[in-house]
């Protein structure tokens, strides 16, 4: 089956080959049909699946024979759980809307950037992919209506309700018309999860689609016992023995962010941390410049862990465990994706050693052990 069998409108199948998108990817097979027919859509996907294309090429094909809302109604409402996540929404629809008959406006907003600008700008907007907290102030300020919404979309819906915006996102279900398309997107099936579904979604199509095993089996997982003094030496260690030039780290603690980070570049490793208490632009920039290959080593918090989407990212170093064994796997998945094999670092410290036995169980994998403690760290 390839992307022409798939009712899209026949201008994206161009933007499509330019994109070297050669096949639909199976989630794209099975989500792009029910959402040009209209149907609400149930999709249990994470990031690396291809989802963010599996509705966004739907959307735009509808958009061009639907009656285009004009001013501050937007057509489209794409909620997401982080401002990483909205920008890196918002490009994939700007992609796939360059030359469209029907030109389609799409602009992301979120909190932590001044909101004046994102007043101004909404003038004509379409497509509106927001987080929770900023879209209700631009709706109480009158910036934005949500009453011709056609199509809602939920996108990371579980990580939505971890980070808290569950009254938020209630708010804004009441201001959207009765009649409208519902598409929820999650990594997982949790009780909240089906709740929300039970209450958005009216007879959806259920797409669930399991990337976790095929991704970690592209995944080169390595795990190192040290001491816990000796950590920080031999992170230095790897990333230079292995001359890493774009290599992710994870703390679990913004402290401890900070800290890796200075002291990698106190050791001449361009490093940046970013987290949570670091300014929107301060991130956006962190992230870009480590997309693009500018900066060789990115610190960060499991912030990072979900959503985005970083292509053939060739090493993930977890400097700390995660929590959660699903963040581990999360975490790790960063890397080994689109067919590009990846290398997953865990140091492992004695206090350590019983959680990721867990962890292990969890995935049901076992990975290799390397003791760390007796490599030469001197001078790292
Ligand atoms: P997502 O799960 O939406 O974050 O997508 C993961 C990655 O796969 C992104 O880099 C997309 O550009 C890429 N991608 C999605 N669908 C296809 C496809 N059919 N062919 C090639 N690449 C794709």
């Amino acid at each position: 089956m390839s992307f022409s069998d798939l009712g899209l409108t026949p201008a994206l199948l161009n933007i499509l080959t330019n994109q070297e998108y050669e096949n639909p990817y199976p989630i794209q097979k099975k989500v792009i049909p029910s959402i040009i027919e209209k149907q609400d859509l149930l999709g249990i996907a994470r990031t690396g699946s291809g989802k963010t294309a599996s509705f966004v090429l739907p959307i735009l094909t509808n958009l061009q024979t639907s009656e285009i809302s004009q001013n501050r109604h937007v057509n489209v409402l794409v909620l997401v759980p982080t401002r990483e996540l909205a920008t890196q929404v918002r490009d994939v629809f700007h992609i796939f809307s360059v030359g469209l008959p029907k030109p389609i406006k799409t602009m992301a907003v979120f909190g932590g950037a001044s909101i004046n600008p994102q007043m101004k700008a909404m003038r004509g907007v379409n497509v509106l992919v927001a987080t929770p907290g900023r879209l209700i102030e631009l709706v109480e300020s009158n910036a934005v209506h949500l009453s011709a919404i056609e199509t809602l979309v939920l996108d990371e819906a579980d990580k939505m309700l971890n980070l808290g915006f569950k009254d938020e996102m209630n708010a804004i279900f009441k201001l959207l018309p009765q009649k409208r398309q519902n598409l929820l997107f999650s990594a997982t099936l949790s009780e909240n999860i089906e709740a929300i579904t039970q209450f958005l979604l009216k007879n959806p199509v259920v797409v669930k689609i399991e990337t976790g095993e095929t991704n970690l089996d592209l995944i080169d997982q390595l795990a190192y016992d040290i001491s816990e003094e000796k950590k920080g030496p031999l992170l230095r260690y790897l990333i230079k023995s292995q001359d890493m030039q774009q290599v992710l780290v994870f703390a679990s603690s913004i402290f401890k962010v900070d800290n890796i980070a200075e002291k990698l570049t106190k050791n001449g490793i361009q490093a940046v941390a970013t987290h949570s208490k670091k300014s929107s632009k301060a991130r956006r920039d962190a992230l870009h410049n480590f997309k693009a290959g500018k900066l060789r080593v990115l610190v960060t918090t499991d912030l990072l862990s979900r959503g985005i989407d970083i292509e053939f990212l060739p090493y993930v170093i977890n400097y700390e465990l995660p929590r959660s064994p699903k963040d581990y796997v999360h975490r790790i998945g960063r890397t080994g994706r689109a067919e590009a094999p990846g290398k997953a670092l865990t140091l492992v410290t004695p206090q350590d050693q019983h959680h990721f036995k867990i962890i292990q169980k969890k995935m049901k994998r076992q990975v290799n052990r390397q003791d760390g403690n007796v490599i030469n760290l001197q001078g790292y």
